[in-house]
């Protein structure tokens, strides 16, 4: 299939683009790397009447810790491979290093770029659910100005975000982690790189005692966005890590926290059952990583 006819536009810096975007009032798309925007338009899903390519703006390509345990911050247009590959994500951000590889394949994540990923907000994909267990702040700007949206408000449904047609995604800002704080990232594909049947991002917080202080646990493939578990959240408040805790976490997760499709790739029964065992697993490396004692 071929695309249906389009302009095409290519600004080199943030202004002109959303410049373009204003001028044509909700008609234009931003072209990021292109991963999931072209096949749609070549399978006339999407058909936007002209595209405001953002790759020749170097000005949204970056990624950097901002000083004195500031947040780690990434340009919307940094390539999904090259924060695979960076040292300052791996010890800001782990859990996206972490996650990183299991984001479609190399070849594919040398053009994906994170803004992409999220503005895209595929209810399958890995950093939209990873920015949310992180709570990420995202920065968009339109020619009426800049905001920031925190990722509890940005992910709205299916496909949906809250970014208005004429905002452009410029910035993903990751804060600092408290201290005693660990990470896990899991999920189950059918092959690797593909996209996940169920798949799970947890940050957990431990306090002085080795209780939990603080648990986001957000899932991938359960719903019409990534699905943050907050009953599951609840059953660990204030409690010492066991191998029971995680069980019953995990189970309120499945079971309250989501009400999974039944689909091609899976049923419903069996996305529940994976999102059991999924967070279960995510919070036990989750815990050991925060520095708690062996669950006993
Ligand atoms: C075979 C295949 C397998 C894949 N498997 C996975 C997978 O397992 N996991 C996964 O997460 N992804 C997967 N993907 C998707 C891939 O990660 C895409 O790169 C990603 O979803 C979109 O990023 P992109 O940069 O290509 O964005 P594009 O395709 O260019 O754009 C996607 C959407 O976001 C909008 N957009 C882009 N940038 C901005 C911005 N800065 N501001 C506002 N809006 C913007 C575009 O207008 C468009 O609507 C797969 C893709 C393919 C082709």
């Amino acid at each position: 299939m071929k695309p249906a006819a389009f302009d095409y536009f290519t600004p080199v810096t943030v202004d002109e683009a959303v410049a373009l975007l204003a001028e044509h009032g909700g008609e234009a798309k931003p072209l990021a790397g292109g991963q999931s925007l072209i096949p749609a338009m070549n399978f006339r899903l999407a058909r936007p009447a002209a595209l405001v390519d953002l790759n020749r703006i170097p000005e949204l390509s970056y990624v950097r810790a901002e000083p004195d345990g500031g947040a780690l911050v990434i340009g919307a247009m940094t390539r999904q491979r090259a924060l695979e590959r960076s040292d300052v994500v791996r010890r800001a951000a782990p859990l996206m290093a972490e996650a990183m590889p299991y984001v479609a394949h190399p070849q594919i994540r040398n053009r994906g770029t994170v803004g992409g990923s999220v503005a895209h907000a595929d209810p399958a994909a890995e950093l939209p659910a990873v920015t949310l267990a992180l709570e990420a702040r995202f920065r968009a700007r339109s020619r009426s100005g800049e905001r920031t949206i925190p990722a509890a408000e940005f992910f709205k449904g299916l496909l949906e975000t809250a970014l208005e047609p004429d905002e452009l995604l410029v910035e993903i800002a990751i804060p600092h982690s408290p201290a005693r704080s660990g990470y896990a990232f899991a999920e189950v594909a059918r092959r690797h790189g593909d996209y996940a049947l169920v798949g799970v991002a947890a940050v957990v917080t431990l306090d002085q005692r080795g209780q939990c202080a603080d648990a986001r646990i957000a899932l991938i493939s359960v719903g019409d966005g990534p699905v943050l578990a907050t009953e599951a959240a609840k059953v660990l408040a204030g409690q010492r890590p066991s191998d029971e805790l995680f069980r019953a976490a995990g189970d309120a997760a499945a079971t309250r926290d989501i009400d999974p499709p039944s689909d091609i790739h899976a049923s419903t029964a069996y996305r529940r059952q994976l999102a059991a065992v999924l967070t279960r697993r995510a919070l036990a490396s989750a815990f050991e990583r925060a520095g708690g004692e062996a669950p006993s």
